[in-house]
């Protein structure tokens, strides 16, 4: 079940795809505005076409992959109608909202419309490890499921094509979270002369162990129920205090730690000082204090 496919946009993640696709044998049409970029793919067996309209017309999956969705939009709308009749999978990273108007764009072509959210890097694309979240479309995701495994595992999150990108946004904020506290530690070893690649062999089995903690703070989440046997709100807002004053002392900034301070800080005063840390995501769900 070699589907046709067609990549928009070559950048360094759609070369990525449109190499994955030509791995797997599909037959690939790619277009690129800077159209020097395809000259590899095309040696690989890719054909180029010479506008956008004409590579939607090549294949009845269409994915595109570029900087934004304006950027996708502009694109798109010298193809509009050509669309009619294929799916568009939409690979380029955006909001939620994003993805429903872009959705509803597709469905005014005739179009069906799958949202994608790619959990890899481009090196990782078709190899295992890359993951792509998908949503919108059903009957486009089982139609092309197989395909669509040509860029790695498939994940379908759900029918409201803003999904996808939800979880994408969320899995980075989890990612961008975990980056900023190891950036605080190694600035902090660093300023002791500690190497940060002495110290971070410590933190790999720190964050793992840490990580466990994850499946029970969801239930709490889930919950409501944020009673804790393993650490306080009340422990948590010293732990703070005590880090904060020594990042300073170090001459360091302590700008990525002080909102969660806050936090933790706002839910003591709110009375949950007996809690555990997921209270936090409560308070997170309520930005105003009442
Ligand atoms: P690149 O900067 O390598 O590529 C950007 C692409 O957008 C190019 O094809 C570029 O075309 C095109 N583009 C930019 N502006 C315009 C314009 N005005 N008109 C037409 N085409 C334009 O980015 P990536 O390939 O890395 O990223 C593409 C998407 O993939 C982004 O949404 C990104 O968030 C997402 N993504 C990337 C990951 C990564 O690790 N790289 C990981 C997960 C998602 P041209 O060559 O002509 O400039």
């Amino acid at each position: 079940n070699r589907a046709p496919v067609t990549i928009i946009g070559l950048g360094m993640m759609g070369s990525a795809l449109a190499r994955a696709f030509l791995k797997e044998g599909h037959p690939t049409t790619v277009w690129n505005r800077a159209a020097g970029k395809a000259g590899t793919l095309a040696a690989m067996g890719a054909a180029v076409a010479g506008t956008a309209a004409e590579a939607v017309a090549a294949s009845p999956l269409v994915v595109i992959c570029v900087l934004d969705y304006e950027v996708m939009n502009e694109i798109l709308a010298s193809a509009g109608g050509i669309l009619s009749g294929r799916v568009l999978v939409n690979l380029t990273n955006g909001t939620p909202a994003q993805a429903r108007n872009a959705a509803a764009w597709a469905a005014r072509q005739g179009a069906e419309y799958l949202d994608g959210g790619i959990m890899a890097v481009p090196q990782m694309i078709g190899a295992p490890g890359a993951l792509v979240l998908y949503s919108g479309s059903p009957s486009s995701f089982t139609m092309y499921q197989q395909s669509l495994e040509s860029l790695g595992a498939s994940h379908y999150v759900g029918e409201d094509p803003g999904l996808a990108s939800l979880y994408d946004l969320a899995l980075l904020s989890a990612m961008f979270g975990m980056f900023g506290g190891f950036f605080q530690a190694v600035a902090m070893v660093r300023a002791e002369m500690i190497p940060a690649s002495v110290f971070t062999p410590l933190v790999i089995p720190w964050l793992s162990a840490m990580m466990n903690a994850f499946p029970r703070m969801a239930q709490a989440v889930d919950t409501g129920e944020h009673g804790t046997d393993v650490s306080s709100l009340n422990i948590n807002k010293s732990s703070f205090v005590n880090l904060i004053e020594a990042s300073r002392d170090l001459g360091l900034s302590a700008d990525l730690m002080t909102p969660l301070q806050a936090l933790v800080n706002r839910g003591v005063a709110e009375g949950y000082g007996a809690d555990g840390l997921s209270r936090l995501v409560e308070l997170i769900r309520r930005p105003i204090s009442t």
